[in-house]
């Protein structure tokens, strides 16, 4: 991506990466043809995370992962090549929503004709603007194992307003059947429908994600949830913009 310095007064956001297309990896878009564009910062530390050169400045310089661009340059990047989705990632996205580039962003690309969806931890609940754009969202909530105290990682009413949206899906990462037990509880708590809840094996390599996918899948069919994958690990690992 061209790095392009903006003042901070312009329609701007913090961006860690804009690429694609490629495909969506998770959820029940998995296979779409996607761009992502990838926002910095992180309202949580999941002791797994893959995206922590958004968020960690321990272990990475931030100056040098983030730059704050222009939204139309974000927006021109992520619909080269014209990918009819483009996933708003993070870090937390939402963190960034109510910034006036947010919504320039969204109306940009949805007046482009893209499918947007919003990747968001759900500790957050969607503005009015936001929901008004017609966005999707992939929903993440953190289970123990993310090593997130609970009240830092599950706040019931940004839960409660992505459900009442009809628009959210809850993807849950698990690495075996006690993390979709967890996710069961979770959502029943909440009135999540299981419909609308997607497994996804934990794994940062093919053979990760297969392993955890078959601890998890019989557990999760019994409990009426979906069960997802990580495509872009299986075809592509570790590697970043993919
Ligand atoms: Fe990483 Fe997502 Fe957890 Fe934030 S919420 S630390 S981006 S896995």
């Amino acid at each position: 991506m061209t790095t392009i310095q903006a003042p901070a007064t312009a329609d701007t956001l913090v961006v860690s990466e804009v690429f694609g297309p490629t495909v969506q990896g998770e959820g029940p878009t998995t296979g779409r043809r996607a761009s992502f564009v990838r926002l910095g910062g992180c309202n949580l530390s999941c002791s797994w995370c893959d995206t922590a050169y958004t968020w960690d400045s321990s272990r990475y310089d931030l100056r040098a992962e983030l730059r704050r661009l222009p939204v139309d340059a974000i927006a021109a990047r992520a619909l080269a090549g014209s990918p009819g989705l483009v996933v708003i990632s993070g870090g937390e996205p939402l963190m960034h929503q109510n910034q006036p580039g947010w919504t320039v962003l969204l109306d940009t690309l949805t007046s482009a004709g893209a499918d947007i969806e919003v990747e968001t931890n759900g500790t957050i609940a969607p503005t009015t603007e936001t929901l008004a754009s017609g966005a999707r969202f992939n929903c993440s909530p953190k289970l123990t194992h993310s090593g997130d105290p609970l009240d830092k990682r599950i706040r019931p009413d940004a839960l409660t307003a992505l459900a009442e949206s009809g628009r959210a899906i809850f993807k849950f990462v698990c690495s075996g059947p006690d993390d979709v037990d967890e996710a069961a509880e979770l959502i029943h708590r909440y009135g999540i429908p299981p419909a609308t809840v997607w497994i996804s094996p934990e794994g940062t390599d093919a053979e990760q994600v297969l392993h955890h996918g078959k601890a998890v899948a019989e557990p999760a069919i019994r409990h009426g949830f979906n069960v997802g994958t990580r495509l872009h690990t299986l075809l592509w690992g570790k590697e970043r913009r993919r």
